[in-house]
């Protein structure tokens, strides 16, 4: 559309088009359609059960009244493993979970609350995306037939591998490479694996690797995270990792095996005129946790607030405020988590320390918590600067015990 020589207009009845119904996609949509716009969600794979732990703190399960139906596990307590065999046991706070989903029914549900809002669900894979100065085109595979559909903007909600994200000039962001094990129950697990999720940094990994495991309703998910240079030795680290497990957990059947990329660096820029980039997409996966979910709700949100808060106006320099609103809500808590990361994941002494930094009274009670409800329990700039004077001792303890 175009009118009053402004080239990026919209106009009621904007028709958005959203590539991609995962986490970011669907609040995306929904957002918009609750806001009036005219909106198409493409998703290439409905019942695709995404490679992931399902993780989400309970302060998103609040902000997107995630049904509690949803929820397979409350996790409430986060186990840390040292290189050396010690653990350090983070209990959430009384009352404060992490939410475990199954993604294939988690991102089923959020698909058929944004149609129930008004989006227009198209089961097809985005092959083709191009902007001209009146709108966007996409062109869709829907399984044999090709289809172009057009609009006045678009949203790359389409992960990691995003077709749309070609649309904007930069490099592909860096990413980690992911293996998963689903290992199904045994009745013999113990207590403690069932009620926390455990991270490791076991000395059978490579250094830029770390693992975890999650419980879930019928199985544990047992994954590892390398830099893509290690990954040859993914399925190796996996077997050791599991080889490492307490009986009752690693010797339950292998029910699958799932491999994905994971982004570990925001990309540079998140929009161009009539285009923004949402979730994964966009590289917006927390430093430190790996955490991606609640960041891409997020981000999909943001993203439709600022296409809603003016939908005449869809050139770069309105939608750049959208990039603005997130590093402005992100960009205290990810510098710090950033400067944990490379402070303690480089090395085994440094993974050492990060045991340590958990095992502290003031983190343990303070920070992990605050991780779980987005909450910060006083003032911004002490609970910071004790956060990372913990951190620096830890550091230094253990530079001089190497
Ligand atoms: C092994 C692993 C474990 C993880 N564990 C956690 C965790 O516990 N907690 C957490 O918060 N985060 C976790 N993450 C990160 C999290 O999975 C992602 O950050 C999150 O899924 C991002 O959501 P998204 O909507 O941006 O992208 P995605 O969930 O990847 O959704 C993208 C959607 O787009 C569709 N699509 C892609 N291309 C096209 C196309 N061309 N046309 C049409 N449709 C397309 C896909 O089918 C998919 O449904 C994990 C990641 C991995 C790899």
């Amino acid at each position: 559309m175009r009118a009053g020589g402004n080239d990026w207009v919209g106009g009621p009845g904007t028709h958005v088009m959203v590539v991609g119904g995962g986490p970011a996609g669907c609040t995306a949509a929904r957002r918009l359609a609750l806001g009036g716009c005219e909106v198409t969600l493409f998703e290439r794979r409905p019942g695709w059960d995404k490679p992931c732990g399902g993780g989400i703190p309970q302060a998103y399960v609040d902000l997107y009244d995630i049904p509690p139906g949803l929820i397979e596990r409350h996790t409430r307590e986060l186990v840390f493993h040292a290189p050396s065999g010690r653990e350090a046991h983070c209990p959430l706070g009384e009352g404060t979970y992490l939410a475990m989903v199954h993604r294939r029914v988690f991102d089923a549900y959020l698909r058929s609350r944004a149609t129930e809002a008004g989006v227009s669900l198209v089961t097809g894979h985005v092959t083709e995306a191009r902007v001209s100065r009146t709108g966007v085109e996409v062109v869709v595979d829907t399984g044999g037939t090709r289809c172009l559909y057009s609009g006045d903007a678009v949203i790359g909600a389409d992960g990691v591998n995003s077709t749309v994200a070609g649309l904007i000039d930069g490099p592909m962001p860096p990413y980690l490479v992911t293996g998963q094990y689903r290992i199904g129950r045994t009745g013999r697990e113990p207590a403690d694996y069932d009620a926390a999720v455990h991270i490791f940094y076991m000395p059978e990994l490579s250094s830029s690797a770390y693992g975890w495991v999650f419980p879930r309703r019928e199985h544990f998910d047992l994954g590892v995270a390398t830099r893509p240079e290690d990954a040859a030795a993914l399925w190796h680290s996996l077997d050791r990792a599991r080889a490492g497990l307490p009986p009752g957990v690693g010797d339950g059947p292998l029910l699958g095996r799932l491999a994905w990329r994971i982004p570990s660096r925001p990309r540079a820029r998140l929009v161009a005129d009539r285009v923004l980039l949402v979730g994964d997409a966009a590289g917006l996966v927390a430093p430190l946790t790996g955490e991606g979910i609640a960041y891409a709700m997020r981000s999909g949100d943001l993203a439709a607030e600022t296409v809603l808060e003016d939908p005449s106006d869809l050139g770069v320099g309105h939608l750049e405020r959208y990039h603005r609103r997130w590093k402005k809500g992100h960009r205290m808590s990810w510098g710090i988590m950033r400067r944990l990361e490379s402070a303690f994941r480089a090395s085994q002494w440094r993974r050492e320390a990060m045991v340590d930094f958990f095992a502290d009274p003031y983190v343990r009670r303070f920070v992990v918590s605050a991780y779980a409800t987005r909450q910060i329990p006083h003032q911004r700039e002490l609970f910071y600067g004790r956060t990372a004077a913990v951190a620096l001792s830890c550091l230094a303890r253990h530079f001089f015990r190497r």
